[in-house]
């Protein structure tokens, strides 16, 4: 498939405009493996290396829709991101926050420093090598949380609520779902979407 195809495609899915031009904006081949560079554009997920994969791009159009940046993405606002892996969606976020501090935590050294090179360019985003299974406590609060692999369990999540800022929002899959989470005078609004498959987030 070819990239015009996949935009059009995310198109049709309704997504809105300004998550379209981000997808039109990054070379998703930079992010994969070379030898897989023709399936680029394919709307499935595709392996990074150390049994990862980047997610399929309509599951991340989903969620970055769910992130609901559209009314303040032109702040300087602060994003994270739990599970940056290739660093595809950080580059997403950079492009659909151009005035954000994004804050990608990666598990794998080696995915962390693949991402670290393909991003220079990206004066935005700094990779942090460590679990993110407790956030990223050092940089909070932010106005978004955005996490890229699998919580077994809610409760996960709930301890990373504390990091997010009063009208903030995190988005992340607990087992098969997607959840939304929005804070609003420290009470969390909880909207559950289900039927997506993600790797699991290392605990
Ligand atoms: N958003 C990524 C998706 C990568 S898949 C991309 O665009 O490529 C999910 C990633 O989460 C994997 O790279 C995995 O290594 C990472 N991960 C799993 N558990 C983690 C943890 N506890 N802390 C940080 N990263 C984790």
């Amino acid at each position: 498939m070819y990239k015009e195809q996949l935009i059009e495609n995310l198109r049709n899915q309704g997504f809105p405009l300004f998550i379209i031009e981000a997808f039109a904006s990054v070379p998703r081949e930079l992010f994969i493996p070379k030898n897989l560079e023709q399936y680029a554009y394919e709307d499935s997920p595709l392996p990074i290396g150390e049994k990862q994969t980047i997610s399929q791009p309509y599951t991340m159009a989903f969620m970055l829709s769910l992130l609901g940046v559209e009314k303040i993405r032109k702040n300087k606002i602060k994003i994270l991101e739990i599970g940056s892996g290739s660093g595809y969606v950080l580059a997403l976020l950079s492009k659909l926050c151009p005035q954000a501090k994004i804050f990608g935590v990666e598990i794998i050294r080696t995915l962390s420093e693949n991402s670290k090179q393909i991003l220079s360019n990206y004066k935005n985003i700094k990779i942090i090598n460590k679990s993110g299974i407790l956030g990223l406590p050092d940089s909070a609060p932010y106005d978004r949380i955005l996490v890229s692999a699998s919580a077994h369990n809610i409760s996960i999540i709930d301890k990373i609520t504390n990091q997010l800022k009063d009208k903030g929002i995190l988005v992340s899959p607990v087992g098969n779902s997607i959840i939304q989470l929005k804070k609003h005078n420290n009470k969390l609004e909880k909207k559950e979407f289900p039927g997506f498959a993600f790797v699991p987030l290392v605990e």
